[in-house]
């Protein structure tokens, strides 16, 4: 078995080392780890397909367009700026700590931790967002480590919302909330936030997307439970400004309802703007619980490391759900991760601070991109915070085919195109709204910029020999 492991995988390396067009994924999917068909029909018998259907609570759920685009870009091979992880190597003292861990002499660092979070990690995390908050945070109570942003948006909405609550949504949004939503029972009411972009412009501001107040207002009744904010936003690259987080704390005041606020872009942000943790409005630590992840704070996405906090008479709620599904997350992980916060913690206001770094090189990433989308005639919106951003490509649309593909949504038969054709990969946006609203984000295309310049540099050469074809 494990010859066969060696021998299967030892092409997929090769060919990711000198190809940076590959997906890291690529290397795992080249692993065949299926069971013979032999054994499964063997041992099988009589199925009836109808008793082993989807549960109901699941039905209608598709493919999310993560596992629809990975896979395309493992058969196109294409250069990926598609989903949101970097390409370079994350700050080397997280990596060594993570290897000091699992080698040191402190043999129990490989075993089980504290299932709510690691006491190192939750002692780091409470003193890092007591200051932030400007408010003592209590390491046992108050903090829930969670498998990735993904399980503390899980656990919060699992935790909090049954039949009959319903959740409002700022579209576009990140598309796991809808369907955690309706898994827990609750209705989904979507706000679209909607660009007031001036038609002729090179490019726009992420603040121009904004939500109409009468809209939102009309969304919240006594049904509302919560509203799930997204600040630094994911894909428009919004950062709410202290007068919208004020009208959305007055809406849960009035209305009773939580504040599920995912802040995992929160050192991501771009001067003049800045970052507003809406639990630090007046009246808003009872009613919110924030989210933070490991993968975005120190680049380690696939650490899948997260961290929910709130007042404690609303983690109980998160921390029972996790007890019994995921536990306890990985020691070493959360030991490397607690180091991390021990270092930064030294150094909050000093430029080599990481959370003050990795923002100033990504700044010139995003001009970068900006940029080039703008020479090849789309319409990049310029993101204020995260590391995406979305472009109108509907000028280019005559010089792409797009009856070639047969998707229902322009924006997806677009990004497929571009990945099998120029090998250049996006993300369509139409995934990020409801069915209703899908045409909102059809215009548009999400690039990733936390790459190497290279790959960056790579990216505008397709576009502009695309833009001087005749394709
Ligand atoms: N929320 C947003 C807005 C995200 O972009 C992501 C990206 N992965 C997540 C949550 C999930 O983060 P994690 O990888 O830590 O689960
Ligand atoms: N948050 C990342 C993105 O938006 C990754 C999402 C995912 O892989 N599920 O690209």
């Amino acid at each position: 078995m494990f010859e066969m492991l060696r021998v299967l995988t030892k092409p997929a390396i090769r060919r990711r080392s000198h190809n940076f067009f590959v997906n890291s994924a690529s290397v795992i999917a080249s692993v065949d780890l299926r069971p013979s068909r032999s054994f499964s029909s063997h041992q099988g018998g009589n199925m009836d397909p109808k008793k082993f259907a989807l549960p109901a609570r699941y039905q209608g759920q598709e493919k999310s367009v993560w596992v629809e685009y990975i896979q395309l870009a493992l058969e196109t091979k294409p250069l990926n700026l598609g989903q949101g992880f970097p390409d370079y190597a994350p700050p080397a003292y997280v990596t060594q700590a993570l290897s000091d861990v699992a080698t040191g002499d402190n043999v129990l660092l490989n075993q089980y931790t504290r299932g709510f979070g690691h006491p190192r990690l939750v002692a780091a995390l409470s003193r890092l967002y007591s200051q932030l908050v400007r408010r003592p945070i209590d390491s046992q109570t108050e903090i829930l480590v969670t498998s990735g942003a993904y399980e503390a948006l899980f656990s919060t909405i699992q935790g909090h919302v049954g039949p009959g609550d319903e959740v409002v949504i700022i579209e576009p949004y990140f598309d796991c909330y809808e369907p955690m939503v309706l898994t827990a029972g609750g209705k989904p009411i979507f706000v679209p936030l909607r660009p007031k972009t001036e038609s002729g412009v090179k490019s726009t501001s992420s603040a121009d997307w904004v939500l109409d107040p009468d809209e939102l207002s009309s969304a919240f009744n006594d049904r509302t439970k919560a509203i799930i904010l997204n600040t630094p936003h994911n894909p428009v690259g919004k950062v709410f400004s202290k007068k919208e987080l004020t009208l959305i704390a007055d809406l849960c005041l009035r209305w009773d309802a939580l504040c599920i606020s995912d802040e995992v872009y929160e050192w991501l942000v771009y001067p003049p703007n800045e970052h507003i943790r809406i639990a630090t409005l007046p009246g808003m630590w009872e009613r919110t619980i924030t989210i933070g992840s490991a993968g975005k704070t120190f680049s380690v996405t696939g650490w899948k490391l997260g961290w929910a906090y709130g007042p404690a008479s609303l983690m109980t709620n998160l921390q029972l759900v996790h007890q019994n599904c995921v536990y306890t997350c990985p020691t070493p992980i959360q030991e490397a991760v607690a180091r991390g916060f021990e270092l930064e913690l030294g150094r909050l206001d000093s430029p080599e601070c990481f959370f003050k770094s990795l923002p100033a090189e990504l700044e010139a990433k995003r001009d970068l991109m900006a940029n080039f989308l703008a020479d090849v005639g789309m319409v990049p919106t310029i993101p204020q915070g995260g590391y995406f951003m979305i472009a109108d490509w509907s000028p280019l649309a005559s010089k792409v085919p797009l009856n070639q593909e047969k998707d229902k949504w322009k924006d997806y038969r677009f990004t497929k195109w571009m990945s099998r054709n120029l090998k250049l990969q996006g993300i369509p946006p139409s995934a990020f709204y409801c069915a209703d609203h899908k045409p909102l984000g059809e215009d548009f295309v999400r690039y990733c910029f936390i790459k190497k310049d290279e790959n960056l540099h790579e990216a505008a050469k397709i576009l502009k020999k695309w833009k001087g074809s005749s394709l």
